[in-house]
């Protein structure tokens, strides 16, 4: 176990913006920025007069102007605490354009308020707003017409899928949706899943054909892996985003230089009208894992190199196999297998679906290219799945018993920067003020919660960040064990997909505080619900609860099919406990419909106790006085 590592807790929830700097020039400014960057890194500067406080501060040199300029180009987002006027005037002749220019985000001297400043949607601002805001509490200010209309930035839509972004009219095509004016998408190709949580007043409409008599649509957006040129002279605003869909298989002989290989598939692609954008990575035999042409390609190019062994490849039936490749390698095929293997790839990470009709996906059969010297042979699959390229992440958050000022800050900052979030609906209503626009949302019954882990494993798997969604604390009762287990079964190595496990407060804390002090001294909790855990078990704990007189928090404690487990633990604590033993029956602590009882263990079952409810009965020495419960810190009377 390498602790160490450890340390870098609610790190990853900011390093898709990394490096940061922050700018701060008062002791109070410092005092507000500093603890962020301990929270991702960043550097914090500050002016020469005030003392440096460790290896996250530096010192500026010179103007702050001139500082900023040695550093612009370094950092992938600046946090001022700085009069917003005053960043304007220091920012202004950095600003470049909005494909490449950092994020800027102020925030007041008070943490009361953190807005994006500039490059809110490609520059991520809006994104590190938010997030920055949930991790100081604060309201984050976003101005941008999308994220207010609660849609996702089209020029940002396809990033958390690994899309390309292509030429077009990016601004043009923003307006048009920023005024609600019809927007029509044909989308070919890639993830719709971006369709399936738009907000139900969208400006978007689907598909090729007229949208009405009456209706032309202000704006096009393709996304296809099909390359399309627009003409200058339209007046209709058009983008394409481009799925990274296409596996290019790839032979060669020994030696063919990486230029020959590059050029070749350019071609090829040209040939098709395929973009060479919407291709995922290289797919070829084993025997060429070490083909320097092929290597450096695809390192400059930064795809992935997929390689087969011949008996793999062999086992797929190719429209052009030939018998001089079979001789020479041991398969008959080598880009046509390889480019269908590897737009399959994803059965290998995500599994659970059925690899029929793999030949299905060739899109351009064996073409050879080859000039005196060198030679290779080309083909193209399309993967029904996006490669994105990163490795997921599965965040277990807890969310606290229902209000959001329950939930801890680094709790909304993870379900704030997932891509996608994942829980049971009651759950995902309580905290739909922290979703952003743009976010997978999906709810599954109570009851499959198996299901959901899966989920949340298949879309990790796939590279997107996942929220799993728990009530309370995610490990007492909820989510996270449930999702470990399932990864302990895939063979997890730890780290891909990576987690992290965010703990919220419990239902017994919650409980507890709404009616007093009732957990002063040693507790337990014992969960009633005996579906997944023998009944013999539970009885047994709850007589070992009930004899150790630990004050005990009853979970799951009745539900429609499991009427008669409360019965059965109140005749239990009877046998141990004295009748007037003080219970408190808290339902929906901290939510709008939250009901208290108090009562004592003879009289618990006069009252409603539902699976909403948690019972907290008390210990020997445990008192109400007022509405208040009590237990002593200690049996001996403290004088
Ligand atoms: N992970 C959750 C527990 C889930 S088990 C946690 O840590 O709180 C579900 C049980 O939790 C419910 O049957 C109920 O007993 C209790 N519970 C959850 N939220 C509650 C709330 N707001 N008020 C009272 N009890 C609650």
């Amino acid at each position: 176990m390498v602790c160490s590592e450890k340390l870098g807790f609610l790190m990853t929830l900011f390093d898709t913006f990394e490096p940061m700097a922050a700018i701060a020039t008062t002791p109070q400014a410092i005092q507000l920025l500093h603890p962020l960057c301990h929270s991702f890194e960043g550097t914090l500067y500050i002016p020469k007069t005030i003392s440096l406080i460790d290896t996250t501060t530096c010192h500026y040199q010179g103007s702050l102007k001139a500082h900023l300029a040695t550093i612009w180009s370094k950092n992938q987002a600046f946090v001022f605490c700085l009069a917003t006027g005053a960043v304007i005037r220091l920012i202004a002749p950095l600003l470049n354009n909005k494909a490449s220019d950092p994020a800027i985000i102020v925030i007041d001297p008070l943490g009361q308020y953190v807005i994006s400043l500039c490059s809110g949607h490609q520059g991520g601002a809006d994104h590190l707003a938010q997030l920055i805001a949930h991790h100081l509490d604060a309201t984050p200010i976003i101005t941008g017409a999308s994220h207010n209309l609660n849609l996702p930035a089209i020029d940002v839509l396809g990033l958390p899928f690994g899309w390309r972004k292509g030429l077009g009219n990016w601004t043009g095509v923003s307006h048009a949706i920023a005024s609600q004016k019809t927007v029509q998408v044909i989308q070919e190709t890639g993830s719709k899943l971006w369709q399936e949580n738009l907000p139900q007043n969208h400006p978007f409409y689907f598909g090729f054909g007229e949208i009405s008599e009456n209706t032309q649509p202000a704006a096009r957006v393709w996304i296809s892996a099909t390359h399309r040129k627009f003409a200058e002279t339209s007046t209709l605003p058009k983008v394409q985003w481009y799925p990274r869909v296409l596996w290019v298989g790839l032979g060669c002989i020994r030696g063919t230089s990486q230029g020959f290989i590059a050029s070749a598939i350019e071609a090829v692609c040209q040939q098709y009208h395929l973009a060479e954008e919407a291709i995922a990575g290289i797919a070829t035999i084993d025997i060429k894992a070490d083909e320097v042409g092929i290597v450096q390609y695809c390192q400059e190019k930064q795809y992935p190199l997929l390689t087969y062994s011949a008996d793999i490849l062999n086992t797929i039936n190719v429209p052009h196999p030939s018998e001089v490749v079979k001789q020479e390698v041991g398969t008959p095929s080598v880009a046509e297998a390889a480019a269908i293997y590897g737009a399959n790839y994803w059965f290998d990470y995500i599994g659970n679906r059925e690899k029929t009709h793999l030949e299905k996906s060739l899109l351009v059969t064996k073409e050879i290219i080859k000039s005196e010297t060198e030679a290779v042979t080309i083909a193209i699959a399309q993967s029904e799945l996006d490669y994105i390229g990163k490795t997921g992440k599965i965040y277990l958050v807890g969310i606290g018993p229902g209000s959001l000022d329950q939930i801890t800050p680094g709790a909304k900052t993870a379900i704030n920067q997932a891509d996608a979030i994942i829980g049971y609906s009651l759950y995902l209503d309580l905290i739909k003020p922290l979703q952003r626009p743009g976010q997978i949302v999906e709810s599954l019954p109570i009851t499959k919660e198996k299901k959901r882990a899966q989920r949340a494993i298949e879309l990790a798997k796939w590279g997107l960040t996942v929220a799993v969604i728990s009530s309370g604390d995610c490990g007492i009762y909820g989510m996270a064990g449930l999702v470990l287990e399932e990864l302990k079964n895939t063979n997890w190595d730890g780290n891909n997909p990576n987690v992290e496990v965010f703990p919220g407060i419990t239902a017994l804390q919650a409980a507890a505080a709404r009616v007093g002090t009732p957990l002063m001294h040693d507790f337990c909790a014992i969960s009633l619900s005996d579906l997944l855990t023998p009944w013999e078990v539970i009885q047994k704990r709850l007589t070992a609860a009930a004899i150790g007189d630990f004050v005990t928090a009853l979970y799951n404690p009745r539900s429609q099919t499991r009427q008669t487990q409360i019965i059965e633990a109140q005749s239990i604590f009877l046998k141990h406990r004295k009748s007037h033993t003080p219970v408190a029956l808290v339902r929906c602590a901290y939510r709008q419909d939250e009901n208290i009882i108090l009562t004592n263990l003879g009289e618990l079952l006069h009252h409603k106790i539902d699976m909403l409810t948690t019972v907290l009965i008390g210990n020997d020495s445990t008192f109400f006085h007022e509405n208040w419960m009590i237990t002593p810190r200690g049996y001996n009377t403290i004088s």
